[in-house]
Parts: structure tokens; sequence; C-alpha cells
């Protein structure tokens, strides 16, 4: 029988995410509970939703937050808008644009991979090569910023190309969204996932999402049933922007708490305000790492400020330092994933986490280290 009471250690994030909460994020989840069909918790709900809109800068009526991580808001989005024998388009730069690529085809889409190296972006000639040979797809889907390598992926000229082709452009937004400009109605986005759990800085679990006009109106001329019953957004959308407030499923009641104490603070701050922030706290890690000897593997124009990907000086083994940065110094940063895992290290300087003074503590452990 476990009799111990909980206890973990009081860890500096500096990984892939999550990232450091602010103690009134987690002040908020710690706020007693009140029903999800209680007025108040509803009004907390329409501040959420506004919240997240002037976040995602839209004006977008179905924006809401799904019950779920970043994955359930990449499947919202795939389940709802591909119906069987549609094609698509993924760019593949990625893990994340695979995971996407992975739930297109379980919808049953016929998908067209534009396969990238990774680290490298999805180029507007490539998109054009993709269209030569997929002329009406369905949709366009891209990772905005791809955590497992650190590229930033250019969004503007693209979104153009899959609009005048007629099809809808989906992007992930789940490290990119408050971290740097992410605009969902300049740009023409119609369909955007994220995760709380970046540079947001509240606790991993929700996805907030929205959608356009355009994309609700494929979801409108929809011929088959949406084949997840949880993510439908004909069923959830009455839950969270319907005027009834139908029961749908019990919303995580603390979560949102945090949610909007979160957002609060994003918008306290200022959007503008963030997105300088993180790259300004960029460029001085980025100073550091190279002092040290590390080298980035990301084309400079197209590297993230908030996930920094870096290949650590000869003749160091990865692992054993990202343990002893973890158990010595509580420090966590992350390993590579797919053909980086044991190469890079990903270190994420994401919304609470992106302060010099994290830069120095990381930068102080690794030079302690060397002696
Ligand atoms: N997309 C990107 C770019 C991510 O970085 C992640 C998680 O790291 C996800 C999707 C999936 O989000 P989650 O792990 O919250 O399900």
């Amino acid at each position: 029988m476990i009799t111990k009471e909980l206890h973990t250690s009081n860890r500096i994030l500096m990984g892939p995410g999550p990232s450091d909460a602010h103690p009134k994020v987690l002040q908020a989840m710690a706020t007693p509970l009140i029903g999800h069909l209680d007025p108040e918790f509803v009004e907390i709900m329409d501040e959420v939703k506004e919240m997240v809109q002037q976040t995602f800068i839209t004006k977008n009526n179905l924006t809401f937050v799904v019950s779920a991580p970043g994955s359930a808001g990449m499947e919202t989005c795939l389940v709802n808008l591909i119906e069987p024998g549609d094609e698509v388009i993924i760019g593949v730069n990625g893990v994340f644009g695979g995971r996407m690529s992975e739930i297109a085809e379980r919808c049953g889409a016929k998908v067209h991979r534009i396969e990238k190296q990774w680290g490298t972006v999805v180029t507007t000639a490539d998109v054009k090569a993709a269209l030569e040979k997929c002329p009406k797809p369905k949709l366009l889907a891209l990772v905005h910023a791809e955590t497992s390598t650190g590229a930033l992926q250019p969004l503007q000229e693209i979104s153009d190309l899959i609009h005048n082709a007629g099809g809808l452009l989906m992007v992930d937004a789940v490290t990119s969204y408050c971290g740097v400009e992410l605009q969902v109605d300049e740009w023409n986005i119609d369909a955007i996932y994220t995760g709380t759990q970046k540079c947001l800085s509240a606790p991993p679990g929700l996805s907030p999402v929205s959608f356009s006009e355009r994309a609700i109106k494929v979801l409108d001329e929809r011929k088959t049933k949406v084949q997840s019953w949880f993510l439908d957004l004909t069923l959830v959308k009455n839950y969270w922007a319907g005027s009834k407030r139908a029961y749908h499923h019990t919303a995580p009641v603390s979560s949102i708490f945090a949610l909007r104490e979160s957002l609060r603070l994003v918008l306290e701050e200022g959007l503008e305000n963030r997105w300088k922030r993180h790259q300004e706290v960029h460029q001085v890690l980025k100073t550091k790492l190279e002092n040290l000897g590390f080298k980035y593997l990301v084309e400079e124009q197209y590297r993230l400020p908030n996930l920094n990907s870096v290949y650590l000086p000869e003749g160091n083994d990865e692992a054993l330092i990202r343990r002893k940065l973890l158990d010595e110094y509580n420090i966590e940063v992350g390993g590579g994933l797919g053909d980086f895992a044991g190469k890079i290290w990903r270190i994420g300087i994401m919304g609470e986490s992106c302060t010099l003074n994290h830069v120095n503590m990381l930068i102080s452990a690794l030079e302690d280290m060397k002696e």
C-alpha cells in the first residue's frame, strides 16, 4: 500500500515542454471546485474563449478548448475536416507532421506528403509542386513550430497558394502559440490547434482550437458522420458555443481555471512584448551556447527562438550530461527525437521558463560540470 505523500523535485523546466508554470497559475488550479454547468463556470468558459480569440488574434466564433492535450486538438481538426476519400497535403519535416499524416490516413484520406529533411521548412516551391500532383486538396496541414527540430515554418505566402487551389490551411501551433508571432485571421488560417504546456506556461492537458467560416462550411457540408464521438465538433460546439450549454462531457474544471489565469497573464504582458521577450532571451542563450561550443541545427532564418535545437560539442555523451543536469542541478533539457536521438539537445525557453535567470542557471551548470 502506498502511504507516502506525493513528492516531486523542484525542477527547472527547459525542455520541449511542459515549461515552468507561474505560481498564480498553480494557485488558480487549486481554486475550490465548482460544477461544470454552474453559471459561474459558464462565465469562465466565455472568458477563456474570448482570451483564446485574443491570443490567436482571431474573431472566429468557433474557438474553444478541447479537453485533452495538443494531439487531441490535432485529431479534432483532422477528423472533422476530412471525409474518407478526400485528398490532403501534409508537410512532414519532423515528428508532428508525421503524426498529422498518420491521423489523416486513419480518417481515410489520400495523403500527399511533402517530405522534407528534418530541420528545414516547407517552401512555396514545395507546395506548388505538391499542388501539381494534387490540384484540388481538401486541406494543406503544416506545423508552425516543429518541436522535434526547432524549425519555424513561414505561413503567409503558402496560405495564398492553398486558398487559390480551393483548399483549407490547417496549422499546428502547439509550440509557437504565445511565443512567436501568430496571426490566425491575418494569415487566413482555417483550422488551428495548440497546447497549454509550452509558451502559455499552463499545465499540459488542454488544446485551444479555432475554425474559420470556410472550415465551418466544410463541416456543414459533410456527407458522413465524424468518426469520433468525443471530438465531433457538431456536438462539442453546443457545449462551448451554444446558447443552451448542453452537457457533452464533464469539463476539466481545475485545468480551465489554470488556463484562464495563464491567458490573463499573457494578455497582461501583451502578446507582442511576449514575442519580443522570447527573441531577446534566445539571443543571449544563443551567444552563450555558441561560446561553449554548441552548434545550431536549423538555419538562422528559420530558427525558433523558444526551442533551441543544438549539437553538443564533440566528445560529449549527451544522455549522461542531460541526466547529470537533472539529478544534480534540477534542470531539464530535452534530447533529440528520431534521427537526432543521441545527437542533439532541445533547449526550451518558453513562457515562464523564458528568463535570463533560466539561461544563466543552465549555462552556469554546464560550466560547472566542465570543471
Ligand atoms: N504538435 C507539436 C508541434 C508538439 O510539440 C506537440 C507536443 O509536444 C504536439 C503536437 C502534441 O501535443 P501533446 O503532447 O500535448 O498531445
